[in-house]
């Protein structure tokens, strides 16, 4: 399939150079852009006429959590501190299903599209017993706007019965886990160019997540080839939370879970604040930092 936008009035062509072109045409072909120029010609193309408007890459959301869309604007927890805005949570969203995350993610990913965001990555944690599908609900929302998903498939092994935040009810063992994670990377991992759907492994948090877990889904994912994710130093409740648990701050707690070697990329949700809450030099160079859509 082909087609030519015509006359684009401010092409930014992003890159490192951020270049903006005037008065130019754009041919793409199977969904890659082939050729920037001044009066493109083929027969077999669709033209779409661009003049007086800007066209501009694709903007990409490297952190989300659509399922919470259906609980945002709740008045009582609007000023609660993380942990105690989970614990209320969590009663709510073990009642997920399938149906309602992708009713959710329609919600989310509209609201993206419509401010130019073509790829996202969605962390989602929450799989309620006697429940499947979810990823699956979100890939098929996602084919239906037609955006990118690269959907993280989330975990939670540390129940409330052994130290961690969630209740047991909402969290899963780590064989159920890593068989589902390699059920869903075979099933829908892309890593051609133009993907459009990739699977990310996320273990949640330190305060959900055990050692025998993380360790796990970093040799999993390096043995698949898919990038690992997670939240890390979020608010002062973890910190704390881990001082407490593991006589370490959050960033040096990777010291004691050995084997995290390959590439992560973390969530930090208040990223300005954050040098106070970890020691921001021992940050390893190749991680990379997801902020969070305000
Ligand atoms: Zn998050």
């Amino acid at each position: 399939m082909k087609t030519i936008i015509k006359d684009i009035a401010y092409l930014v062509a992003g890159g490192k150079t951020g270049q903006i072109q005037r008065n130019v045409d754009m041919l793409i072909e199977d969904g890659m852009i082939t050729g920037i120029g001044r009066d493109l010609q083929n027969d077999q193309a669709m033209l779409l006429d661009a003049s007086g408007m800007i066209v501009y890459p694709g903007l990409i959301n490297t952190h989300h959590h659509f399922y919470q869309v259906l609980t945002r604007n709740i008045p009582e927890i609007q000023n609660l501190e993380l942990f105690d805005w989970l614990l209320w949570l969590y009663q709510r969203w073990r009642h997920l299903t399938p149906r309602m995350l992708y009713d959710a993610s329609m919600v989310a990913m509209g609201e993206l599209v419509q401010f130019g965001c073509t790829t996202m990555v969605d962390h989602h944690y929450v799989f309620p017993k006697y429940q499947s599908g979810m990823l699956e609900a979100q890939f098929e929302a996602a084919e239906k706007l037609g955006v990118r998903l690269h959907a993280c498939r989330g975990s939670m092994s540390l129940g409330e019965s052994r130290g961690g935040l969630p209740p047991d009810d909402l969290v899963q063992n780590a064989t159920e886990i890593l068989e589902d994670s390699q059920r869903l990377i075979d099933a829908f991992h892309d890593p051609s160019i133009n993907s459009f759907r990739q699977i990310i492994l996320a273990p949640c948090s330190p305060f959900s997540v055990d050692a025998e877990l993380m360790r796990h889904s970093a040799q999993l994912a390096r043995d698949n080839s898919v990038l690992l994710h997670t939240h890390l130093a979020e608010t002062e409740d973890e910190v704390q939370y881990c001082l407490d648990a593991f006589g370490r701050r959050p960033l040096l707690i990777w010291k004691i879970w050995d084997g995290l070697e390959m590439m992560f990329f973390l969530h930090m949700e208040y990223i300005s604040m954050i040098r106070s809450w970890i020691y921001w030099p021992k940050l390893k160079r190749e991680w990379l930092i997801a902020p969070f859509p305000i």
